[in-house]
């Protein structure tokens, strides 16, 4: 017998199952610029200047010269697993991209105001259309425009205040806009990258991209002389377990109350517990208590060999051979920074 008792189970409607799990994927502005970065990098850009306004809460616009969106794509471009990278399920682990798969836009546009203004080689002029909750909002308008893409992105969880009173200050939310636009410009040092806030025609960053600059220089730009000046390139390959990698850290003389690790595993800015900790080990041999390195990784392994199925808002990633290819990274860290001598002795092995 039914009883009054028993609450009924029911399905909630679709825009409030989208809109949940969207907020779990865009969880601050930051998430979101990576997700627009990436993009506008996949679409062959040679420049991407960003302007956050109030941390990127208010407002957060990319600008990138890539190869634009077709007209006829506009309609379905915020819906969900709409995407130009990927056509069947076996892609997932050859196409080197893992994160999203055709999620960005479509959660972005549950949880802000998305508007797009693109125009592609071929195109007459340029498009400009609005989306809220993965719809377009009527038909995109003609406008001028250069080739390539600029994403505005309003308002983020104007529908959900509870998310947004639950994040940190603008400052703290503009802070980690900042350090994503940072970490892709060192990674991608022939794209010229621009990153400031609505209020200041100023910029925070700047670089020129081109042939010449290197990952060193960029790193200078930005962190500056006295960083730069400490660190030394490292590379390291290998065939069984396959991988390679490249990067930059610093020598013994370097010393910082936090670590940095920028880590890109087949050219995607993400975390990985085990190799961090395996750098802490290291250069724990090397530096006094409590003071931590700035290192700089560029690895590349199988795409097969990394877990896409990992859930896109995680950083995290889980890839194959993790402990192997933490302690070879450890081995040549270590000769390196013995060889580079420091003022301290090397008491402890690894
Ligand atoms: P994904 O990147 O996984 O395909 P997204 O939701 O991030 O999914 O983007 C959907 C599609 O929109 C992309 O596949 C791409 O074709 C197009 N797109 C998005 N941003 C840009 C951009 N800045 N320049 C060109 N095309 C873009
Ligand atoms: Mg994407």
């Amino acid at each position: 017998e039914a009883s009054a008792d028993q609450p009924r189970i029911v399905q909630l409607e679709e825009a409030v199952i989208n809109r949940i799990a969207a907020g779990e994927v865009v969880v601050r502005p930051a998430n979101a610029l990576k997700e627009l970065m990436e993009n506008s990098l996949d679409a062959g850009s040679t420049r991407v200047a960003i302007v956050a306004k109030s941390g990127g809460l208010k407002m957060l616009r990319i600008e990138d010269d890539g190869h634009g969106i077709r007209a006829d794509d506009l309609p379905i471009l915020c819906e969900r697993f709409t995407t130009s990278k990927l056509r069947k399920y076996e892609d997932l682990s050859s196409i080197g991209t893992f994160g999203f798969r055709g999620e960005a836009l479509a959660s972005i546009s549950h949880v802000a105001h998305v508007t797009v203004t693109t125009m592609t080689s071929g195109d007459d002029c340029a498009r400009v259309a609005q989306y809220s909750e993965s719809k377009m909002q009527g038909p995109a308008r003609p406008c001028a425009g250069t080739r390539g893409t600029t994403i505005v992105v309003e308002d983020m969880f104007y529908n959900n205040p509870t998310r947004r009173q639950a994040l940190s200050k603008e400052s703290i939310e503009h802070a980690k806009v900042l350090e994503v636009v940072q970490r892709y410009a060192i990674h991608y040092p022939k794209v010229g990258f621009s990153c400031r806030k609505n209020t200041s025609s100023v910029s925070e960053l700047t670089t020129v991209g081109g042939e010449d600059v290197t990952a060193q220089g960029v790193i200078s730009t930005i962190y500056g002389q006295n960083l730069a000046k400490e660190l030394f390139p490292y590379s390291l390959a290998s065939e069984e377990p396959k991988f390679s990698c490249t990067g930059f850290a610093s020598s013994p003389n370097y010393m910082s109350r936090s670590l940095t690790f920028i880590l890109f595993i087949n050219n995607r800015l993400v975390d990985s517990g085990p190799l961090k900790r395996a750098l802490e080990a290291v250069y724990q041999s090397v530096l006094p208590r409590h003071q931590h390195p700035w290192v700089y990784l560029a690895l590349e392994v199988n795409p097969a060999a990394i877990d896409v199925n990992v859930h896109p808002t995680k950083m995290e990633v889980q890839f194959l051979h993790e402990e192997t290819i933490a302690q070879r990274l450890q081995e040549t860290l270590l000769a390196q920074l013995q060889t580079l001598g420091g003022s301290r002795t090397f008491v402890s092995a690894l």
